[in-house]
């Protein structure tokens, strides 16, 4: 058995702050993280949840995205990514691990803000792939402003078309190529609960995640289509570091948790691959948090 699967105190498992400084630019690439993230690459270990099945991953390259890419090779799924095209070097790990797993990876850059770029992203994912079973709507973007004042409109309209209309054109597409038993999970984060000011309007539309994945369950239950979320608390990925937080906050990240430490990505792949699974075949419209003790209600 792996040493991260061995009983353990969680709040030693993983390291914790302080962390350097390590700016770099958006989106940011996990392989300049130090301490190096933990996406399962030698631990998760499958047990066939996913055989068979065609799984596309937005923002599969890196962090929460890639652990679960691994994962879902790992039980079995073919599965395809999409990144954006500066963040290759990411997903070109991404694909080889998957075909280590034994299973077809597709590599699909682009930008997700771009409309014709999201509906076509299922399509392309399930013309490669041979069908479309699972999506996971993950990619994100968050830029973090010192007040209120700084947040220009760009920035609000690039945060709303990345996070919030990309998930609505993509979900609208995979819903129509998806079968009975195809299950969508979209991720929101703890900043739909509890939302910073320096990031109000990346916790608009995480907010804004909650309320479209509850209200579309009702409907896609209709065709057999089950569609949740993951709100992740603290993660330690490229995310917060490439402009997401302040350096000063990446410095302590994750300090602030029960935890005393960020969870790291592949802390977070049990869950979805759940909720991808048919082990999760009575559950939809649900938020599940994955927060490091901080709660979601
Ligand atoms: P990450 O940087 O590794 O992943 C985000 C991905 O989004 C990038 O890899 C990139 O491929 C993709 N992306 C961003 N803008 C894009 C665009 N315009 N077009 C195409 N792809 C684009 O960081 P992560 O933390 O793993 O983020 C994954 C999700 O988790 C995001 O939705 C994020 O909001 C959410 N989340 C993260 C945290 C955290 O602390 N890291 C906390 C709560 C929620
Ligand atoms: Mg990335």
């Amino acid at each position: 058995m792996p040493d991260r699967l061995q009983m353990q105190d969680p709040r030693k498992q993983h390291p914790a702050p302080p962390f350097a400084k390590q700016p770099q630019p958006a989106p940011g690439l996990t392989r300049r993280l130090t301490p190096a993230a933990d996406h399962g690459e030698d631990s998760y270990v499958g047990t066939g949840k996913l055989e068979g099945r065609k799984a596309l991953i937005t923002g599969g390259d890196s962090g929460i995205g890639r652990a679960v890419a691994i994962a879902y090779a790992r039980e079995g799924a073919d599965v395809a990514i999409s990144y954006l095209p500066e963040e290759q070097p990411d997903a070109d790990e991404v694909i080889a691990l998957v075909e280590q797993a034994g299973r077809k990876a597709v590599a699909i850059p682009g930008d997700v803000a771009d409309e014709s770029h999201s509906r076509q992203l299922p399509k392309r994912a399930a013309f490669e792939l041979g069908g479309l079973d699972i999506l996971v709507v993950n990619a994100g973007h968050q830029k973090s402003f010192s007040c209120f004042d700084d947040v220009t409109s760009t920035d609000f309209d690039t945060t709303m078309r990345t996070n919030l209309y990309a998930l609505f054109w993509t979900t609208q597409e995979a819903a129509k190529l998806m079968p009975p038993g195809a299950s969508i999970i979209t991720t929101s984060s703890v900043q739909a609960y509890d939302p910073s000011t320096t990031i109000l309007h990346y916790a608009t539309t995480k907010a804004g995640i909650v309320a479209f994945t509850k209200a579309l369950a009702s409907e896609l239950i209709k065709k057999g289509i089950r569609i949740n979320s993951v709100a992740p608390g603290p993660i330690w990925t490229p995310l917060n570091p490439s402009g997401g937080s302040s350096q000063e906050k990446v410095e302590n990240f994750g300090g602030g948790s029960a935890f005393g430490r960020p969870g790291q990505p592949v802390e977070l792949a049990p869950v979805y691959v759940l909720l991808a699974s048919q082990e999760g075949s009575y559950i939809t419209g649900e938020i599940y948090g994955i927060t490091g003790g901080a709660g979601i209600a």
